[in-house]
């Protein structure tokens, strides 16, 4: 499976631990995330990752435009509801493509968790 992996910088801890903890899955399936939180799982995970633009830079486009060409199985956003980000609107627009496309996608940590352990 192809995975998307995205954090915003108040969750991104959480993402290293979620992938420490799901490592040897995560292995398994060929890995694409945005530049911040796909560099981070690389030099602390250990994970072999695809890293693309930096999310405010447009890399939650790159994303949803892969996906939109059906080469995303699944997005795990972890995203920070308590911070307005500067990119908001690539943020809706990559959700919204997760909709269109009938995308698994988990933007909180009980759902990435569930969504990492039905695969
Ligand atoms: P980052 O981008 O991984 O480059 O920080 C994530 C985001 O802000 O959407």
């Amino acid at each position: 499976m192809n995975i998307a992996l995205i954090a915003h910088d108040a969750t991104k801890d959480r993402m290293i631990q979620l992938a420490r903890q799901h490592a040897t899955l995560l292995r398994e399936h060929r890995l694409v995330a945005t530049g911040t939180t796909g560099s981070r799982l690389r030099n602390e995970v250990g994970l072999e990752v695809e890293c693309l633009r930096s999310g405010p830079l447009g890399g939650d486009l790159q994303i949803g435009a892969r996906l939109a060409d059906g080469g995303i199985d699944m997005v795990i956003f972890l995203r920070d509801p308590m911070t307005a980000q500067p990119h908001e609107p690539d943020i809706t627009a990559l959700l919204r493509a997760c909709d269109v496309h009938d995308v698994a996608c988990a933007t909180n940590l009980s759902s990435a968790t569930r969504l990492l352990r039905s695969i």
